[in-house]
């Protein structure tokens, strides 16, 4: 009796399931229900892009693409936010970085320049769209992009690739609330000297400084470090392994290194070699002698004193976990605290420190 009790109710429960996915698809087909659905998700994402909690009294990095241009997954290529106090700068703007930044909710309109490291294209070919991401939300004056010599070859170009774009909108949109006095990028030259670094920027408590680092044939080739209220993040730019990356990141909280796994490479040199796309093959082999292993960026991390290593602009980008464990291979023999893996949306915060220890270092989006 019993038995036939709990079978009618499992038979009811089904029932009601079924009914709930039939009603519920239906609705779908409702275009009223469809309109109230949008309204709700679009209301979301523009009240979620309006709360700006970055920076303040923190130093905070926000990774905005942490890809190489070696594979097609679904990373960004380089880029890097860094937010101190109301400053906000962008260390490279790979393909795609201005899309993720957008994404992630920085707070483009308050962008007070991008900082690239070097002109390859995977670190320059989103400056346009950084210009349109931080323009249309009020940045309030021309976007200033900072670089070594060449930097005014690759802000000219852009200006005239993209000049009768900031016509177009101004045109349509009204000086009011496009200003032509902010429309177009402007070059901020920095001179590094080949050993040691050199202020480019201290304001507010925020000190930027930038050093030369080894990226041969390309010079020039840029690191740079960020100081505010005690603490400190330095990126490395492309880089092979460096003293001179050591010295500048001396006793860092973070050093941002990139990273070119020669196995995962070899890997795809193999598949290339064996399809007999040699132009490909050879243009990847190339890539082992101006970048850095993982092992060898925490031997870079160990000679600088820094605390937290984090590995990005991955040549290649790991498509899944397995590639991510052949990533921290041998790491763990060098720096026993091993290092943290950068993805897309990653967040890291440093508060700033209130006693003699380490600081706080927080970080989410892992
Ligand atoms: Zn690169
Ligand atoms: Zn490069």
């Amino acid at each position: 009796m019993l038995r036939k009790a709990l079978k009618v109710v499992s038979w009811i429960g089904a029932g009601i399931i079924v009914l709930a996915v039939v009603v519920f698809l239906a609705a779908m087909n409702i275009e009223v229900v469809q309109d109230r659905l949008v309204a709700n998700a679009v209301q979301r994402g523009v009240l979620a892009g309006l709360d700006d909690d970055w920076g303040g009294d923190k130093l905070e990095v926000a990774f905005c693409g942490t890809a190489s241009p070696m594979g097609n997954g679904p990373s960004a290529q380089q880029c890097i936010g860094v937010l101190a106090g109301d400053k906000f700068f962008i260390v490279d703007a790979g393909a795609r970085s201005a899309a993720r930044a957008n994404e992630i909710g920085l707070p483009m309109g308050r962008l007070n320049g991008v900082l690239v490291t070097h002109f390859h294209s995977d670190h320059i070919s989103a400056l346009g769209e950084m210009h349109l991401a931080s323009w249309v939300r009020g940045r309030p004056s021309k976007l200033d992009v900072y670089g070594g010599p060449g930097i005014n070859q690759v802000v000219d170009g852009f200006n005239m690739a993209y000049g009768l774009d900031y016509g177009y909108r101004i045109a349509h949109h009204g000086m009011a609330v496009l200003s032509p006095a902010n429309a177009g990028l402007k070059a901020r030259l920095i001179n590094a000297p080949e050993t040691g670094a050199v202020t480019i920027y201290e304001e507010d408590g925020l000190k930027i400084s930038a050093f030369t680092v080894p990226h041969p044939p390309i010079t020039p080739a840029y690191g740079y470090r960020f100081d505010y209220r005690g603490r400190s993040v330095v990126i490395s730019g492309d880089t092979k392994k460096s003293g001179r990356l050591a010295a500048a990141a001396q006793n860092a909280d973070v050093l941002i290194h990139e990273v070119l796994q020669p196995q995962l490479v070899k890997t795809i040199t193999d598949a290339l070699d064996t399809a007999e796309l040699d132009a490909l093959s050879k243009l990847l082999t190339d890539t082992l002698d101006y970048h850095t292993t993982p092992v060898e960026a925490a031997e870079v991390a160990n000679a600088a004193n820094v605390d937290t290593l984090v590995f990005n602009h991955f040549a290649p980008p790991p498509p899944n976990a397995i590639a991510e464990r052949i990533y921290m291979r041998g790491v763990k023999q060098v720096r026993p605290q091993g290092a943290v893996l950068s993805k897309d949306g990653m967040r890291i915060t440093l508060p700033p420190k209130t006693g003699d220890g380490p600081g706080i270092i927080e970080i989410s989006g892992e």
